[in-house]
């Protein structure tokens, strides 16, 4: 890790006065289509601290989106990419190949879930992830539709937004959107009408009557799903869901697919989120917390399907670069050294602990309707209190309060209602609580 101290320092206003020039510049010369959740400019950071370019130091409780979770200048991922910077930059694997990338793809079949034979093929973003598996899915099924969920978040390319489920800001003017892709619903508890305890049984059997009925299973090539929703809202189905689907996607020759770009790799106190109902998908999606901050993604799933494709049809000219390979060796050195698992399950025990007795505090839990998430992947939802009407303004009033006294904290949520911690896994259990503490003194600021 760089040697930032690790504690928080308030100097100037937040974004202080270098942030301002520098943002002026940025209005001017960067699209406004690319908005920021904080306009302070960054100088350097590593373990939980974001330093920025006026000497203020920042609690970071977002991790880049849920990306650095060894740090933003872990010491190995810098090592072993620094080392491969200077050997060399890029070859382009379909031209001459290079060992990280097949090392890579070695360490992903042994730390995905299942004991089948498993191949992998690398990519640079998420979003190139999730469209790669559509196509191998497409390409073992000769099927063409493709079933994702209410709340999906799967990301920005043309294919992506279609299977994204939130129209503003993500799709909002950019149509028309990619055919063949079906949205059924998802068990999402804390809304579910007749409760959390009926979530998983009912919205299962909903969402297969509606394949069933509106599709047909048989043209279903994929069924994608994120084992605990990110964008959406840090929605962990109701318990029975995810089993359910699996099970029919295997009953009717259906790839089904885990998106776990962002609550993979340790996020959720498992190397993948969906270990916790011991679901073994055919294909699993990653990206974001693999690589320690450089571009890396993933598709990994059962030898036969991934050599469905026929060679040639996959790649990319950067896909899994040799830089962000040693970064990954890197990254997943450090999960398996620090035991970055058992980390993310203590800062869900403290996070939960603490959020829940503010909540307790309040009046029939005031503004907090919910407190959820698993691991390092934490979030409150909040309402009018006395309802579950979801309140966006205070979430944002509650953001804002944060951003001044030096927390990094970022919002999302369907109803943009929901307030979502994703601290790197390495920040100290001090600078956790200190982080608690301020949103603890920004609830008495709403
Ligand atoms: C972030 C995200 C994506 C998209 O990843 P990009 O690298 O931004 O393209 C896809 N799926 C999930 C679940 C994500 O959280």
């Amino acid at each position: 890790m760089s040697d930032i101290p690790q504690e928080r320092r308030v100097l100037t206003a937040i974004p202080g006065p270098k942030s301002v020039e520098l943002q002026a510049r940025r209005t001017a010369a960067v699209a406004a289509g690319v908005g920021s959740t904080l306009p302070v400019f960054t100088a350097r950071a590593g373990g939980g601290i974001i330093e920025d370019v006026d000497g203020n130091r920042l609690i970071d409780f977002g991790s880049g989106i849920a990306v650095t979770s060894v740090g933003a200048s872990a010491e190995a991922v810098v090592r072993r990419a620094s080392a491969q910077l200077a050997d060399f930059t890029h070859t382009c694997f379909m031209v001459t190949p290079y060992e990280g990338y097949v090392e890579v793809c070695e360490r992903l079949a042994e730390l995905t879930p299942g004991d089948h034979a498993k191949k992998s093929a690398l990519f640079n973003s998420g979003a190139e992830a999730v469209e790669n598996a559509v196509k191998i899915a497409r390409a073992y099924t000769k099927r063409t539709a493709v079933v994702v969920f209410d709340h999906g978040y799967h990301g920005r390319t043309n294919l992506t937004m279609a299977l994204t489920s939130k129209n503003m800001p993500y799709k909002q003017g950019f149509g028309p959107f990619a055919p063949e892709v079906y949205r059924v619903p998802v068990a999402y508890g804390y809304r579910w009408p007749t409760g959390p305890e009926n979530a998983g049984a009912e919205a299962s059997a909903q969402a297969i009557d509606e394949i069933t009925k509106q599709i047909g299973a048989e043209n279903v090539a994929a069924i994608i799903i994120e084992p605990v929703l990110g964008e959406g809202g840090f929605i962990e189905p109701a318990k029975g869901f995810l089993p359910a689907i699996a099970r029919f996607a295997k009953d009717n020759g259906i790839v089904f697919v885990a998106d776990e770009i962002q609550s993979g790799f340790c996020r959720t106190g498992q190397w993948f989120a969906c270990e916790d109902e011991g679901i073994v998908p055919d294909l699993i999606t990653t990206a974001k917390g693999i690589a320690g901050g450089l571009p890396l993604s993933a598709v990994t799933g059962r030898a036969e399907i991934m050599d469905a494709a026929h060679s040639g049809g996959l790649g990319g000219t950067y896909g899994g670069n040799p830089v962000a390979c040693a970064g990954a060796l890197g990254a997943i050195e450090t999960m398996r050294e620090l035991d970055l698992n058992a980390r993310a399950r203590r800062i869900e025990e403290v996070m939960k602990g603490r959020l829940e007795e503010m909540r307790a505090k309040l009046p029939n839990g005031g503004v907090i309707g919910d407190v959820r998430g698993r691991g390092a992947m934490i979030a409150i939802e909040l309402v009018k209190p006395g309802t579950k009407d979801p309140d966006a303004a205070a979430t944002a009033a509650l953001a804002k309060a944060c951003h001044a006294e030096g927390l990094l904290v970022l919002t999302c949520g369907t109803y943009g209602n929901v307030l979502r911690f994703l601290p790197p896994l390495v920040i100290g259990e001090d600078l956790l609580n200190e982080g608690l503490d301020i949103i603890e003194r920004a609830f008495a600021t709403l």
